[in-house]
C-alpha cells in the first residue's frame, strides 16, 4: 500500500510517499508559524493536491498531542502557537482517503518496533532524549495512542520534585533535568558558556562540570527506564535523539541502570532510524490500522 506520510515538526514538515518502508518523492517545508492555523491549512491542502492519485491512505506523525483528531500540545510554544488545530477535519476536507494520525515519537517507536522479534518482545518503549524528552510505548504488541493521545509522554514523569520547573507547568519532570534544553539551561550560565554539543565534547575530555551535567541527565533517564520496567514489565528499550545517541551517553545510562536492583534493569539498544523514523513509523502504523479498520 502507498502512503502519503507527513511528519509535522516544530520548525519543519517532512513529506514523502512510503511503500514497504521505502521513501520516495521526499520534500521538506518550513512549518508555518501562525497562531490561527490558516498557514497550516494551506500547507496541508497543497501537499495533498501535489501527491493526488499517488497514495492509498494518509498518515501523519506530529509533534504535540493528537487528541481525537485535534492537534494540541502540553507546551504550545513547541508548535509555533498552534494550541488547537483540527488536523483530521482539515485533511478529510481535501482527501477522501483513510487518514491516520499519531504523535511523532509514538510513530518513531512503532518504526523501531518493526526491528524487533515481535513474537518475543511484546512490551517495548522508545525514548528520545533530544531538545526535549519523549517516548512511545508498545504494550502487549500494541502502540498506546488512545483515548487522548497522551500515552508515551514519559519526559513529563517526575525525576525530582525539588528540581527546576518544566515547560509543561510541572516541577522536576525528566525533561526539565535530562533534555538538551535542560543541559543548555545550565551550560549557557557557566563562566565559559557552551552548547549541549560542546558539553559532550568537554564530558569526553573528563571536564568536571560537563561530566556532572551529563551524569545528571543519564541518571534521570536510568531512573525513568527503571520506572518503566517495574510499571510495564518492559522487555526492551530503545534510546534515540541527539543527546541519547551522543557518544558515551548510553554507556553512562547503562552504568546507572546496573546499580538498580535486578527487576528494574532492562536491555537497551540505540535507535536504528534517523530523521525518517516519523515518516516510516506513521506509514507502518497507518497500514496496521487500515487492516484493523480504525480510521481516527
Ligand atoms: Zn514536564
Amino acid at each position: 500500500m502507498r502512503c502519503l506520510a507527513i511528519d509535522i515538526g516544530g520548525t519543519k514538515i517532512a513529506v514523502a510517499l512510503v511503500e514497504n518502508q521505502l521513501i520516495s518523492q521526499r520534500q521538506q517545508i518550513v512549518t508555518p508559524q501562525d497562531h490561527d492555523g490558516s498557514g497550516m491549512r494551506q500547507v496541508l491542502k497543497d501537499i495533498v493536491q501535489q501527491y493526488q492519485g499517488k497514495f492509498d491512505y494518509i498518515a501523519v506523525a506530529s509533534t504535540g498531542i493528537i487528541n481525537q483528531g485535534i492537534l494540541t500540545a502540553l507546551n504550545p510554544k513547541n508548535l509555533g502557537g498552534l494550541a488547537h488545530f483540527p488536523l483530521y477535519d482539515n485533511l478529510a476536507s481535501v482527501s477522501k482517503k483513510p487518514i491516520f494520525l499519531l504523535n511523532d515519537v509514538q510513530a518513531a517507536a512503532f518504526a523501531e518496533y518493526q526491528h524487533e522479534d515481535q513474537s518475543a518482545v511484546k512490551n517495548f518503549v522508545f525514548i528520545t532524549v533530544s531538545t526535549g524528552v519523549g517516548g512511545g510505548i508498545i504494550q502487549n504488541g500494541h502502540l498506546l495512542t488512545e483515548p487522548n493521545g497522551v500515552a508515551g509522554h514519559i519526559g513529563h514523569t517526575l525525576a525530582d520534585p525539588n528540581e527546576v520547573m518544566c515547560g509543561c507547568g510541572r516541577r522536576g519532570c525528566v525533561e526539565a533535568v535530562a533534555s538538551g534544553r535542560a543541559i543548555e539551561a545550565v551550560s549557557s550560565q557557566w563562566d565559559n558558556p557552551c552548547s549541549p554539543k560542546e558539553v559532550f565534547e568537554r564530558f569526553r575530555q573528563n571536564d568536571e562540570k560537563a561530566t556532572a551535567l551529563v551524569e545528571r541527565s543519564a541518571k534521570a533517564i536510568a531512573n525513568l527506564i527503571a520506572n518503566l520496567r517495574i510499571s510495564l514489565d518492559t522487555q526492551k528499550i530503545v534510546i534515540g535523539g541527539s543527546v541519547g545517541l551522543a557518544e558515551g551517553y548510553l554507556p553512562l545510562v547503562e552504568k546507572y541502570l546496573k546499580k538498580q536492583p535486578y527487576f528494574y534493569r532492562c536491555p537497551l539498544r540505540t535507535a536504528q532510524f534517523g530523521g525518517d523514523a516519523g515518516l516510516i513509523g506513521a506509514a507502518a502504523w497507518g497500514e496496521y490500522n487500515f487492516h484493523h479498520k480504525n480510521t481516527k
